[in-house]
């Protein structure tokens, strides 16, 4: 019988290689200087959080220790240009098991607003921005939705909401 791989193991056979002249030493501090990621210097490796993640379970790949050590040692890009960094689904799980009390998904949402300030947002989010800064939903209403609410007892929806456009323009 073969024992099954950690989400770590499996992460270290895919350990990418990297030179130590292109580590960047003040992205912990960056990240660190954003709300929630003050403790990310607390982190000694346990792997508590990985255990419980939900996200590690189905995608043996995806580990938030992997993640926080990356940022830690200073892989900038690897973290930025990483597609595991926006798997993470903010249940919050890794900091209720955290014995350090870190804010784990505050300190991968700190990594992502900063890959997004640079403008490596995944196509689906920048989708979902767009829309959202366009006319305030995910996706549009129309009559045909605003006929089936009527018929279902609910009031009708604005279809566009000009407040959030003056919003996004300020
Ligand atoms: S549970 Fe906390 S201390 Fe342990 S590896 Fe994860 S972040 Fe680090
Ligand atoms: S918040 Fe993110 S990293 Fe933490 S357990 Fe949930 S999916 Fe995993």
């Amino acid at each position: 019988m073969t024992a099954e791989k950690s989400s770590d193991a499996q992460a270290a056979d895919d350990e990418p290689e990297f030179n130590v002249a292109d580590l960047d030493l003040g992205f912990a501090e960056e990240v660190a200087a954003k709300p929630g990621g003050e403790y990310i210097r607390r982190c000694y490796s346990c792997g508590m959080c990985v255990a419980g993640c939900p996200v590690a379970e189905v995608e043996p790949r995806y580990s938030p220790r992997r993640l926080i050590r990356m940022i830690l040692l200073g892989l900038r890009a690897e973290v930025l240009q990483s597609d595991f960094l926006w798997l993470c689904c903010n249940c919050y799980t890794c900091m209720e098991r955290c014995p350090q009390a870190i804010r784990i998904p505050d300190i991968i949402r700190a990594a992502k607003n900063i890959a997004a300030a640079e403008g490596r947002l995944p196509a689906n989010l920048k989708t979902v921005s767009a829309s959202v800064t366009k006319i305030g939903r995910l996706y549009e209403i129309e009559e045909f939705d605003n006929k089936k609410r009527v018929k279902a007892g609910l009031p009708e929806l604005q279809t566009k909401l000009e407040d959030v456009e003056r919003l996004m323009r300020k």
